[in-house]
């Protein structure tokens, strides 16, 4: 460090003033946020969220029960996961993230993405039905150093949302180290919930405060041990209990099927995960992709319709924030994959455009991440998926099947796994199926209910043919 810039204050001493003045405010924003009383919070947010969601009502509804959700958290959780929350999740992500992600969009028509899902590896305690883990090869691992570069890369790009997939996450050896070395990001992690109440795990989360288990649950224990294995669901009730206890912001993931879609979405179902301490939601329907792709374990395109109006009607009633990237298509801004919004790095270190589309060009062992965004391969997919009329049908792979077919016919990407050609071979004709009837039932919706509304705030509108 030179003379002037330590008389002046040098960038270490300037750090270190900022962290001074900065960590009080970060126990003490979240205290103050908690006094206020719920009606005011409603109040303010809905005001200050009108002009610019007003025009779409789910999206208001998201952003009020998301911001009255961290308000209950704020009167319950740990002092030290509030303040590394808020830190990461809003300093960190939205704010210092900016110059990064701006020069990303300049070099890239626009675009930057917002959130990376890594998956560190594949292997897995349990074996359910129809995962798309099943067919990688176990011994495919992220080495440690290279989870840690990649973290460090995706920084470089202003990405501090991270969503940590497998596989089972936490049988990882070195995760929690990388989560506390990287404890500037926030760490959205699915699991299947099983090791969370073990080996003082619930507790070290609770240390760290930058992580956000989803637990995943196909419903009550009927369902769950079905799908899961005998004895998964009460051992996901003592992950839920311990990390209640331990002050840990948690959720659950769950799979719609043609079998239990209703069941997910009804009032009973997100009840139950109310009372177990569930701060979010998330929903992602079954996909034909990993071991017996099926595509008649898919819910129909009027059960899809159904869930939409039911997710709708629960976001507004219940305390809990709810998502469905295929249902809320209009509120995510249509297909998230291929560097839009995020895109996955596989346990072999292929960058594949989403977890279900699973077949990649490139690989973090040959190339910088950011070379890998802004590839050809990347490109072309987003210009496809971005050219899209009606996002209540967003999917390139099973609701409009001809976009993956048109991709992999251009850039010959590899599949991911044996066998992960078959969503454009052996199932196309369903898919095609599907995609027709998907279309008779969601485009007059699209035009009933939205397209009135086009002008306002949305840059979709509805098309007769693709
Ligand atoms: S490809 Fe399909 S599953 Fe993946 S982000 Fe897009 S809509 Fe979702």
């Amino acid at each position: 460090m030179s003379a002037d810039s330590t008389m002046q204050g040098g960038p270490a001493q300037n750090a270190s003033l900022q962290q001074r003045l900065l960590d009080p405010a970060l126990q003490l924003l979240p205290k103050a946020f908690a006094s206020l009383p719920p009606s005011a919070v409603e109040r303010i947010t809905r005001r200050l969220a009108t002009p610019r969601f007003g025009y779409l009502p789910e999206g208001l509804d998201f952003i009020v029960s998301l911001v009255m959700g961290l308000h209950r958290q704020a009167r319950t959780k740990s002092p030290q996961v509030l303040a590394t929350f808020t830190r990461n999740l809003f300093l960190n992500a939205f704010v210092k993230s900016g110059p990064a992600r701006q020069a990303v969009r300049d070099r890239n028509h626009g675009f930057a993405p917002e959130l990376m899902v890594v998956s560190p590896t594949m292997r897995c305690n349990l074996k359910c039905t129809g995962c798309y883990s099943a067919n990688y090869a176990t011994a495919d691992e992220l080495k440690t150093n290279e989870l840690d570069d990649l973290l460090m890369q995706a920084k470089g790009l202003g990405l501090y949302l991270v969503v940590v997939s497998g596989g089972e996450p936490f049988l990882h050896d070195d995760l929690l180290d990388l989560f506390a070395k990287h404890n500037d990001m926030v760490f959205m992690t699915y699991t299947n919930g099983t090791l969370l109440a073990r080996n003082g795990r619930a507790r070290r989360l609770a240390q760290l405060g930058n992580v956000l288990p989803c637990i995943s649950v196909e419903g009550f224990e009927k369902e769950t041990d079905e799908r899961r294995g005998k004895g998964v669901f009460a051992r996901i009730l003592e992950a839920m209990a311990a990390l209640r206890e331990e002050g840990v912001i948690f959720g659950f993931s769950a799979t719609p099927t043609r079998h239990n879609n209703e069941l997910l979405v009804s009032d009973e179902f997100v009840d139950f995960y109310v009372d177990q301490g569930c701060f979010l939601g998330w929903y992602f329907n079954y996909m034909p992709v990993g071991r017996n792709p099926d595509v008649s374990l898919m819910p129909t395109p009027e059960q899809r319709e159904y869930r939409r109006r039911r997710v709708q009607n629960l976001r507004k009633r219940k305390k809990i924030v709810i998502a469905d990237f295929w249902c809320d298509g209009a509120l995510v801004g249509g297909c998230l994959s291929g560097g839009n919004v995020y895109f996955h790095v596989n346990s072999r270190g292929g960058v594949e455009p989403c977890v279900f589309n699973q077949f990649s060009v490139d690989n973090i062992r040959d190339k910088r991440l950011v070379d890998i965004i802004e590839s050809p391969y990347f490109s072309y997919i987003r210009g496809r998926i971005t050219e899209m009329e009606n996002p209540l049908r967003p999917c390139p792979i099973i609701d409009r099947p001809q976009i993956l077919r048109d991709c992999v016919a251009r850039f010959h990407p590899k599949p991911s796994q044996e066998g992960g050609e078959a969503t454009i071979t052996t199932l196309a004709p369903e898919l095609n199926k599907y995609a027709r009837r998907l279309q008779q039932v969601m485009d007059p919706v699209w035009e009933k209910e939205y397209c009135g509304r086009c002008e306002v705030g949305t840059e979709f509108h509805i098309s007769r043919e693709d």
